[in-house]
């Protein structure tokens, strides 16, 4: 065993990374598999010109996307207690989060948020963090939604939530289930003052996600071909021992199920969520609703 891990293992590595495409350069479209140029992908807005596939995007690429000329200002998270139940499965959820924030700043977590404007009206977006342990929604993401629906409220914004997560974060067992009914309680705060609450569905919103701030929405909205679902599909299969539709748990299944309102290309995002918090923040239309005026004679 020790001359084929220490000996041919690592002459077979040697030989597969040769091919491999440096990630700086080149992308893999996960919906076609055509090698696709990293600049001009993320001119298209990481969609393939190919097929149409609409890539993961970052938190702060999310950001630059939806707000107007891609400003807006990052707001500061509160503080949360890492590692409350010093969890460890096969590592220790310490390292795990190290891990992470090495890569995405130092006390940073799978959301992010900041406010502007988009098309021209004030909002508030939470976008989460694939990339930042699966997007998985621990007391951090509950805190920074809560966070989020404050500052809606403060500047009498709408609140844009952006999941892309694989669901709650089991490294913090029952604590990341209680940020379920709290994301539902930051979801309420907007609507109770009357400012619009949308969730846009991107891939993959899933799990304790799904379950919570994700589906109460007053609009919502979904990239093409994202998957939106509780459990996975292949459980759910091998449960019912039935086989699941074709497109079952993408975004235009659930559209046409009427679980989601529109499903939106990322090219036209900017200008529907503008469209739609200007209609649910000024819904009257004043050639509308004026009377005809006698002309003085
Ligand atoms: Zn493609």
């Amino acid at each position: 065993m020790s001359w084929l891990t220490n000996f041919v293992l690592p002459k077979i590595r040697a030989v597969v990374s040769k091919k491999d495409v440096p990630d700086n350069l080149w992308k893999k479209c996960p919906g076609c598999e055509q090698m696709l140029f990293h600049r001009e992908l993320e001119a298209n807005l990481d969609v393939c010109r190919n097929c149409g596939c609409h890539l993961r995007v970052g938190a702060v690429r999310r950001l630059e996307i939806l707000f107007d000329d891609s400003s807006f200002s990052r707001i500061e998270l509160p503080k949360t207690a890492a590692d409350p139940l010093r969890f460890r499965d096969r590592r220790r959820y310490a390292d795990r989060l190290k891990e992470a924030q090495a890569a995405h700043g130092p006390g940073n977590d799978a959301v992010v948020v900041a406010h502007g404007r988009i098309g021209g009206r004030q909002a508030v977006v939470a976008a989460f963090e694939f990339g930042f342990m699966g997007g998985s929604m621990g007391v951090a993401a509950g805190e920074a939604l809560l966070a989020a629906a404050r500052l809606a409220v403060l500047q009498e914004a709408g609140l844009i939530v952006v999941p892309a997560s694989g669901g709650a974060r089991m490294q913090e067992g029952v604590l990341s289930l209680m940020q379920m009914p709290r994301t539902i309680i930051a979801a309420d705060m907007v609507k109770e003052a009357g400012l619009p609450y949308i969730v846009l569905l991107t891939d993959p919103t899933t799990g304790g996600v799904s379950a919570s701030f994700a589906m109460v929405g007053d609009i919502t909205l979904a990239e093409p071909g994202a998957v939106i679902g509780f459990a996975g599909a292949r459980v759910i299969e091998e449960t019912i021992h039935e086989k699941l539709p074709e497109g079952f748990q993408r975004a235009e299944y659930l559209f046409d199920h009427g679980m989601v309102d529109m499903v939106v290309p990322r090219g036209e995002l900017r200008e529907t969520i503008g469209r739609v918090l200007g209609l649910l923040r000024e819904p009257q239309r004043p050639e509308v609703a004026a009377p005809p005026t006698p002309e003085a004679p």
